[in-house]
């Protein structure tokens, strides 16, 4: 099969699409990661990421996924037996409480509806009735990526407050940082979980705990197993972070990509991936309007992700038939259903370097795919899109 020719509508909730620039950036030649003119580089990246995250707290970074930064937060800030308290919200909660339960803490879970949320009085009421403050820490995902949900923080914290409970507040940001609003220190967050290859528009390589100064008391007294990811053991080297070699390349495309977000401004960057993501419930909304069409997974507006939208096929209909199309005749890459959700959703991420055409594009390869797959659906979808983004609802 010859090549597809033009670029691929790249719609996955993560890794995103790379703006060339910051690709540039990344191909780098090898530099000694002590070498001073790398070190103002990597001083001037943690400064621009703490703009990002709205926090004077320290960072520490690791070349892992997202999953080392889970579990270099759980390794070094607690002891076995430890009680953590996690939110449910769909496949990414389930699976930091299962790396919890495999480093030998005692996982409670708030549980939810995946298509409502869980309610904050509930979370209020799990951290009220533990009197004996056995909850060490509440376990929040900011942007459920599953299911295209969104916790709010600050409610979160505000139940912590309102039960008057000293847990930390763990917030994993994997799909919300740099898309949606994030104010650690205003919100109180003690760790924040981030990654390189989602907002921050870089390929995968690079993620990282912030951590305020009650998360370092805790590391203090914590004593599970660590080694590459100790906290203690970062602080005594230059960079006061990493163990091991830095991916250097990873630091020039992460400068390019914070003077990108800093030129665009980050209120700018929210209000930008909102417009999107409201083109793409209007196009959902529009389809499932005969009744049987696909519908938007997330029931709860108040609730619904401004990163990345899952869509529920009607009963009967494969979600990866309709992706496996979307991929072999328009080129483009859409994201699949995960653990209880396989093959029944399929998930357009709009997070990242993307613009209104981009969008456009991917919901008319979605629209055309449904046609020949013979989902049930109202037609135009792509239209109430473009309808969304020319009234004056846009913003
Ligand atoms: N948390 C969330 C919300 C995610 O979306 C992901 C991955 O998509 C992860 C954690 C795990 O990150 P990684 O796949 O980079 O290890």
């Amino acid at each position: 099969m010859p090549e597809p020719r033009g670029r691929m509508f790249f719609a996955n909730p993560g890794p995103t699409n790379i703006p060339d620039s910051v690709l540039h950036a990344c191909a780098h030649p090898s530099i000694d990661f002590n070498d001073d003119a790398f070190f103002a580089v990597y001083e001037r990246c943690v400064a621009g990421l703490k703009r990002v995250l709205r926090t004077e707290h320290h960072i520490f970074f690791y070349t892992a996924s997202g999953h080392g930064a889970w579990e270099a937060s759980m390794a070094n800030l607690f002891s076995p037996g430890d009680a953590l308290l996690v939110i449910e919200t769909g496949h990414f909660s389930d699976s930091w409480a299962k790396m919890g339960r495999a480093l030998g803490l005692a996982i409670e879970t708030v549980p939810a509806d995946w298509r409502e949320g869980a309610r904050i009085a509930d979370i209020e009421a799990a951290l009220a009735a533990d009197r004996s403050h056995r909850i060490k820490a509440v376990c929040a995902v900011h942007n459920e990526t599953a299911t295209g949900t969104v916790l709010p923080l600050a409610e979160v914290r505000a139940a912590m407050d309102a039960a008057r409970h000293p847990a930390l507040l763990l917030a994993d940001t994997i799909s919300s940082l740099a898309s949606l609003p994030f104010e650690m220190d205003r919100w109180g967050v003690d760790v924040v979980v981030g990654g390189s290859q989602k907002g921050l528009m870089l390929p995968t390589g690079f993620a990282f705990n912030a951590v305020s100064p009650k998360a370092m008391e805790a590391h203090r007294r914590s004593r599970l197993p660590r080694h590459y990811f100790d906290w203690s053991e970062m602080l005594t080297r230059r960079h006061k972070s990493f163990i091991g070699t830095i991916p250097t390349g990873l630091f020039y495309g992460l400068q390019e990509s914070l003077r990108l977000l800093e030129e665009e401004g980050l209120e700018n960057v929210w209000a930008r991936h909102s417009r999107l993501a409201r083109a793409v419930r209007a196009a959902i909304a529009h389809w499932s309007g005969n009744g049987r069409g696909p519908e938007l997974f997330c029931r709860n507006p108040e609730r619904v992700s401004d990163s990345v939208s899952a869509i529920l096929m009607p009963e009967g209909h494969d979600a990866d038939a309709l992706r496996a199309t979307c991929r072999q005749r328009f080129h483009i890459s859409l994201g699949g259903g995960l653990s209880r959700l396989a093959g029944r959703v399929f998930r357009i991420g709009h997070l990242g370097d993307l613009n209104e055409p981009m969008i456009l594009g991917t919901l008319a390869g979605v629209e055309m795919a449904l046609k020949l797959n013979g989902v049930p659906y109202r037609p135009g979808g792509v239209e109430a899109a473009m309808e969304c983004l020319t009234s004056g609802a846009a913003g």
